[in-house]
């Protein structure tokens, strides 16, 4: 079961499967766990209603009280804090989270749809010497659920959709390896947001044994290496990473 630091069990970091299996272990029929699954990701699923679960009503009424009552269940997304829009409809976001960090986000249009700069960490520890993200170092991981709840909120916000993701915002995705893989799954949910692997691109500053591993892991899945300088020599001056691995 997906829980965050403060031990809630975050609906929007689990798969259907994994949604199955938390609302058995709560005590209701494993299908009931595929109904709240589908209605998560309904565009009309409102949270500013109140709880997310109010407008579920193929649930038993007891059941949709019972899930609002119940303080371990997390269903928040991320707070817009802060927006800037653009000429062209780009949006940058500052997002609040739970814990009163925030993170970056930023919604942008193309021809081909719309596309979401998510963040994977608050903080990073990779000291690149240009990056304004690193400068506190790592402060935690985000969730799955972190993660899906940024493309989620600024759908919410633009009152668009989003089909396309790449997590290049703050910090190194392949430093917070399991989670950005089940934020993936999660997307790809054929009742959920159902995006395919190939509109989501991750991207690197360069940790080979990750790249290696998620390679087998997400063949689909496009992959980017921010490499910021035209030789190793150049880029050892600004990316500790290049020190550990030269681009070939
Ligand atoms: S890996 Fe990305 S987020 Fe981390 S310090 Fe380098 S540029 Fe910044």
């Amino acid at each position: 079961m997906q829980e965050n630091t403060s031990g809630k069990i975050e609906l929007y970091g689990m798969t259907e499967a994994e949604m199955r299996q938390a609302f058995s272990a709560l005590g209701y029929p494993a299908f009931r766990g595929s109904q709240v699954f589908k209605h998560l990701y309904e565009e009309s699923q409102g949270l500013q209603k109140g709880s997310v679960f109010t407008d579920m009503t193929d649930l038993p009424k007891k059941m949709r009280e019972d899930l609002i009552a119940d303080e371990r269940i997390d269903v928040r997304l991320p707070e817009v804090l802060e927006r800037q829009v653009a000429k062209d409809g780009t949006c940058k976001y500052l997002f609040g989270l739970a814990d009163g960090e925030a993170i970056e986000a930023v919604f942008m249009k193309y021809e081909y749809g719309n596309s979401l700069c998510v963040s994977s960490q608050v903080g990073c520890r990779m000291g690149c010497r240009f990056c304004a993200s690193t400068r506190r170092g790592l402060v935690r991981n985000l969730t799955a659920a972190e993660m899906v709840g940024q493309v989620l909120a600024a759908e919410r916000d633009r009152g668009e959709s989003v089909g396309h993701i790449v997590i290049m915002g703050i910090g190194e995705p392949f430093d917070n390896y399991e989670n950005v893989g089940r934020f993936l799954d999660v997307l790809h949910e054929p009742k959920g947001k159902n995006m395919s692997y190939r509109n989501m691109t991750v991207s690197t500053c360069g940790l080979v044994e990750k790249i290696r591993m998620f390679g087998e892991d997400h063949p689909t899945v496009n992959l980017a290496i921010s490499l910021h300088a035209p030789s190793d020599a150049l880029r050892r001056k600004t990316m500790p990473v290049a020190n550990r691995y030269s681009v070939a």
